[in-house]
């Protein structure tokens, strides 16, 4: 597989259906990650993504992934960058080696802060990465005339460190401006945030494709993770009665996670979502079930059946 564009993947795939993974960290995780490719590769997402450890932490274990990822052929993989702690220098590296590896796309991000992040660094938000990006681009070193596509993050219940969602609003419509191709939302569990946001977006006229983030929730500590990974996240009464009901099972857990996550995936696509983003967390048994719940044997049975539906 040679690494496409995210336009013409759009083109193609009129509605994308796309798997996060994170860089293992040990050899058995590896491994394990290893053994579940096949079964991703099964369900034929338009891509899949593998997240960057803000300030630099997992470098070289998220280009030994994207580019292994790229050499086997069947998933066509879009690294995670961000900014926060590097030199523009180091970028640069960056992106010349993904692009004399043929990587089409990149996911542009600022990263998160933390004690063990180094917040300094020449770049201080995406949209300054994503600046950067189009300007490496237009030097003409990326073998597609076109440099890399660019996706952005998009936060359907705000940023918590912007809680005036304006001014967040005009924050995400400069990362547009700037040239992104697509944004990715954080992950959310009620739907109804996702479409009042997206409406929000067509009224500030950002008119490029939003691929919606879900995440099952497979267990309590899993959901407890989430709120503390996508800070602001709703977990709706509705949702938390049903896990309460069984919380000394973890197998009823799972599956309710697993059942809420294909409600809000059957609702999306009643809503014609541009494209669906599964954080997978690794894990190909829950993304598995939730294609069999929504009876598709892969990622061509979740597409409009008419571009336009
Ligand atoms: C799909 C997705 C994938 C992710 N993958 C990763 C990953 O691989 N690694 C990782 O470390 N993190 C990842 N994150 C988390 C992300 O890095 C954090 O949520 C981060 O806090 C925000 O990133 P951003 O790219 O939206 O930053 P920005 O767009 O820079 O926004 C960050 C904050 O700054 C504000 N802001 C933006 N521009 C300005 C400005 N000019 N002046 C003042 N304030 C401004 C925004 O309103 C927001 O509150 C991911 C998030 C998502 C949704």
């Amino acid at each position: 597989m040679t690494c496409m564009h995210i336009r013409d993947i759009m083109k193609r795939d009129a509605r994308t259906v796309s798997f996060e993974f994170f860089p293992p960290s040990s050899a058995s995780a590896a491994e394990s990650l290893q053994t579940r490719l096949g079964q991703f590769a099964a369900l034929a997402p338009s891509f899949v993504s593998v997240t960057y450890g803000a300030g630099g932490s997992t470098r070289t274990r998220t280009h030994d992934l994207v580019i292994g990822l790229h050499e086997q052929g069947d998933l066509d993989p879009v690294p995670h960058l961000t900014c926060i702690g590097h030199t523009t220098g180091e970028i640069d590296e960056i992106l010349a080696r993904y692009a004399q590896h043929g990587i089409g796309n990149l996911l542009a991000l600022r990263g998160d802060r933390s004690e063990a992040v180094d917040i300094g660094g020449d770049l201080s938000h995406a949209v300054d990465l994503v600046r950067h990006v189009v300007a490496f681009n237009n030097s003409g070193e990326h073998p597609d005339s076109r440099g890399f596509g660019i996706g952005v993050a998009g936060f359907p219940e705000g940023h918590p460190e912007t809680p005036n969602q304006l001014l967040h609003m005009d924050h995400l419509k400069a990362k547009v401006e700037a040239g992104a191709d697509w944004i990715t939302t954080q992950l959310f569990t009620d739907n109804s945030h996702f479409y009042d946001w997206r409406e929000r977006c067509e009224l500030a006229e950002i008119d490029i494709p939003i691929v919606a983030g879900i995440m099952p929730i497979t267990s309590l500590a899993t959901m407890a993770r989430m709120a503390d990974l996508a800070g602001g996240t709703t977990f709706p009464a509705r949702l938390q009665r049903r896990l309460i009901r069984f919380q000394d099972d973890a197998a009823s857990i799972e599956q309710v996670g697993i059942q809420w996550a294909v409600e809000q995936c059957n609702d999306l696509l009643d809503h014609g979502v541009a494209g669906i983003h599964f954080y997978t967390l690794n894990r190909s048994d829950a993304t598995t079930r939730i294609f069999q719940a929504l009876g598709a044997g892969s990622s061509a049975d979740l597409r409009p059946a008419h571009p336009d539906t």
